[in-house]
């Protein structure tokens, strides 16, 4: 468990002096109107949130506050140690005693705790990094930012209290070389709420550490106010006080458009700002820079990668990344794209339950059905496997990309702070800060929720009502957690009948689940899991370390002779929209990949040059409620009579689940240039199929020869010049 998920600790102070004046005279460098910073021989990590209770030698109270720590300074033995406390709310006499007592102290307007002077810069260090003693072997990659050149403690670098200031973020540079393909692979899960990689070594697959010594890197990128990107635990440390520039979650925006229903349904419920990219997509507003979902992740790739080449003592630029089986082409491009900008050749995307069943029965010798069940922070997926040796085969799989850990925190915030309108009689009223505390210690009473039956929530002084401090402080119990998310986990449930029937399967079929993902640990879930397949799961894996484990030796087996072989399926349908927006497959879900269609089209018109088709991909009859993935336009085609002339385009996925279109003019056999259009929003597109007319005669969707191809002049095999266009090169920048 991360720092940030404790319980506020209390920190009562007695000084040696009996008047705010004769504590001024001597510690006034160390405080600010945003924050103090305490000398301390044992400092807790950023993020630890803090009740601060200062007090004269008369016993007469100085300071009360709710604060989180947001720098430490010195080593473990080395240096000045303390902690800079960053205020989040203050009691009103501690306010007006800030006001006036620090009013005529230029360095004291700053928003933040400041180092005061003779601390100095070298024993800065945010954060504590304990792997810091061992120098690295290999040159860390291209650092995510250059550092920042203000000294913490110049009062050049002070923001006054009441313009905070909004830090430059830095460019993204992405790396300028190719990754090389020798070396290493690491297996990597990229996950909602955390990541965490894997290695083979010696045979056994192992998890690779965080530098601060954790199992998994929070997937938490933040600008902090000195304009410097910090990825990880650090990022994860500003949430509570920066939260607006603090970016986590991105897994659930990346390959997404900016104006898909999906992500305007849900851009208000993070509290960064999420705008469009360059070419619609959805992206990301930290400091004044637009941030793509790409690059976000590819920062966070690139953590990890450095901490496995710490580790590993050896370059690494080649991974296998794990993604949602439910991910569509999009996003699985996306990620590839992330990948390659953090300098990783990306040897595999991999289906992050094809990676937990890996870890599962690899090296068993098994012959089982099995079905993995993963509930994440963001994401559930449920898939059934057939194991038979080293042959892996998905059979069906299913999902819903926006189910998850976070549900199960948003239904407890809503329930605490009806709780806190009851009884304050008072509708709450905070800020983003305020939410993002109720949030965190949701989320921390849900998880002590899964070890024990009742939890105290209490936020201290979340919120100022007509200049009155207001706590929130609700007791909830298991069994109002489960009143308050049952629905969600009877939803994951409905998806595993829905993955099991599409395959004509039933619960008894299956001979052991696999549970993944940090929410799978909610008893209900094993409650209810045991009920509808009649047992328990099993409990041979670890469910936040299988799917790093599981990419690790898949990594291991890429290089062997004798390596595992992975059958998977396709998660969604791939198919074009037709006029009236209704939605035609061309690959069925569930087909299994790698895969090849080919869909066949004839012009509507007389003398028409030109042919688009939209591609869309889910399994809705509605193209407009599918992802849109592109147009293709095809152009140049020899004007004949309406139905005259025929394209024909051929649908691949690769076994990465990875589409590749190509278009072939079979008419004439003259060339016929395909391009994929960006010029129209997936909105656009969809409203414009919605309008056609559906009783036009539809340019004829079909995988078997359309009507009028049987008074078509036989095809010209030796001049049919293929129309080769990867789909995805053009789309990842759409
Ligand atoms: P993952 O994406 O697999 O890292 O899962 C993260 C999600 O699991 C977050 O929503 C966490 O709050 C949740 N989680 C982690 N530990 C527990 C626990 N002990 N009980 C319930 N949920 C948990």
């Amino acid at each position: 468990m991360t720092h940030s998920n404790q319980a506020p600790i209390g920190l009562a102070v007695k000084l040696p002096f009996a008047t705010p004046e004769e504590f001024l005279a001597k510690y006034g460098a160390n405080l600010t109107r945003g924050g103090i910073y305490l000398r301390s021989r044992t400092v807790k990590p950023p993020g630890t949130p803090i009740t601060l209770d200062l007090k004269l030698s008369t016993g007469a109270r100085l300071i009360y506050a709710s604060a989180v720590v947001h720098f430490v300074t010195g080593q473990q033995g080395q240096g000045v140690s303390g902690m800079g406390l960053r205020f989040l709310t203050l009691d009103p006499e501690t306010k007006r005693f800030l006001d006036t007592a620090l009013a005529p102290l230029p360095h004291a307007q700053s928003a933040e705790p400041l180092l005061p002077q003779g601390v100095g810069p070298a024993d800065y260090a945010v954060p504590p990094q304990p792997t810091a003693s061992a120098p690295p072997v290999v040159p860390p990659v291209a650092p995510a930012a250059p550092e920042p050149s203000a000294a913490p403690s110049s009062p050049t670098a002070l923001a006054p209290a009441a313009t905070p200031m909004v830090p430059t973020a830095p460019a993204f540079e992405p790396l300028k070389e190719e990754p090389k393909r020798e070396g290493p692979i690491i297996g990597i899960d990229l996950g909602t709420t955390n990541s965490c990689s894997g290695y083979v070594r010696n045979g056994k697959p192992e998890v690779l550490h965080s530098r601060e010594g954790h199992n998994t890197v929070p997937s938490i990128l933040a600008l902090n106010t000195r304009g410097k990107m910090v990825v990880g635990h650090p990022a994860k440390g500003q949430m509570l006080t920066n939260p607006r520039q603090t970016v986590y979650g991105a897994k659930r925006l990346v390959g997404r458009a900016y104006d898909s229903p999906i992500v305007q349904h849900i851009k208000d419920r993070f509290h960064y700002e999420i705008a469009p990219g360059d070419s619609g997509e959805a992206a990301v507003k930290l400091g004044n820079r637009i941030f793509s979902l790409q690059q976000i992740s590819a920062l966070i790739l690139r953590e990890v990668r450095e901490l496995a080449q710490n580790q590993l003592q050896q370059p690494v630029s080649r991974a296998v990344i794990t993604v949602p089986a439910y991910y569509n082409d999009n996003q699985r491009q996306a990620v590839r794209e992330a990948g390659q900008l953090a300098g990783l050749y990306v040897e595999r995307i991999l289906n992050e339950p094809t990676a937990a069943a890996l870890a599962y029965g690899y090296g068993r010798k098994l012959n089982q059905r099995i079905l993995v069940y993963d509930l994440g922070g963001g994401t559930f997926d449920a898939s059934v496997l057939e194991l038979n040796d080293t042959v892996y085969e998905v059979v069906s799989t299913g999902g819903d990309t926006f189910l998850g850990g976070i549900d199960f925190d948003n239904a407890i915030v809503e329930h605490l702070l009806e709780e806190f309108q009851k009884q304050t009689g008072k509708a709450f009223q905070g800020d983003r800060v305020a939410m993002q505390r109720i949030h965190d210690a949701a989320e921390r009473a849900k998880c002590a929720l899964s070890e024990r039956s009742d939890m105290r929530v209490h936020v201290a002084f979340v919120t100022m009502i007509d200049n009155k401090p207001y706590d929130l402080d609700v007791t909830l119990t298991r069994k109002k957690l489960i009143a308050l998310t049952e629905r969600l986990v009877d939803r994951t449930i409905e998806v595993c009948d829905e993955v099991l029937k599409a395959k004509g399967l039933a619960p008894k079929d299956v001979q052991e689940v696999v549970l993944v993902g940090g929410q799978s640990r909610f008893p209900l879930v094993h409650e209810k899991i045991t009920k509808f397949f009649g047992k328990p799961p099993t409990k041979n894996v670890h469910p936040d370390e299988a799917v790093a484990l599981g990419a690790a030796l898949l990594a291991h087996s890429l290089g062997q002779v004798e390596g595992v072989t992975l059958i998977d399926v396709l998660p969604m349908a791939i198919g074009v929209g037709l006029p009236g927006g209704r939605f035609k497959p061309v690959l069925e879900r569930n087909a299994a990949l790698p895969a090849s269609k080919t869909y066949t089209l004839s012009t509507s018109r007389d003398n028409q040059a030109e042919l688009e088709v939209s591609i869309f991909q889910g399994d809705s009859e509605r193209a407009g409620e599918n992802e849109y993935l592109g147009t293709l336009k095809l152009a140049g085609l020899p004007r004949r009579s309406r139905g005259e002339v025929q394209v024909t385009i051929t649908f691949e996925v690769s076994n990465e689940s990875l589409l590749k279109v190509t278009a072939r003019e079979s008419s004439t056999g003259r060339e016929v240039s395909s391009t994929f259009t960006t010029r129209d929003t997936p909105e656009a597109v969809k409203a414009r199929l919605a309008q056609e007319n559906p009783t036009e005669p539809p340019a004829p969707a079909s995988q078997a020869p359309a009507p009028a191809a049987a008074a078509m002049p036989p095809p010209l095999p030796a001049k049919m010049a293929g129309v080769v266009g990867w789909l995805k090169g053009l789309f990842g920048r759409r």
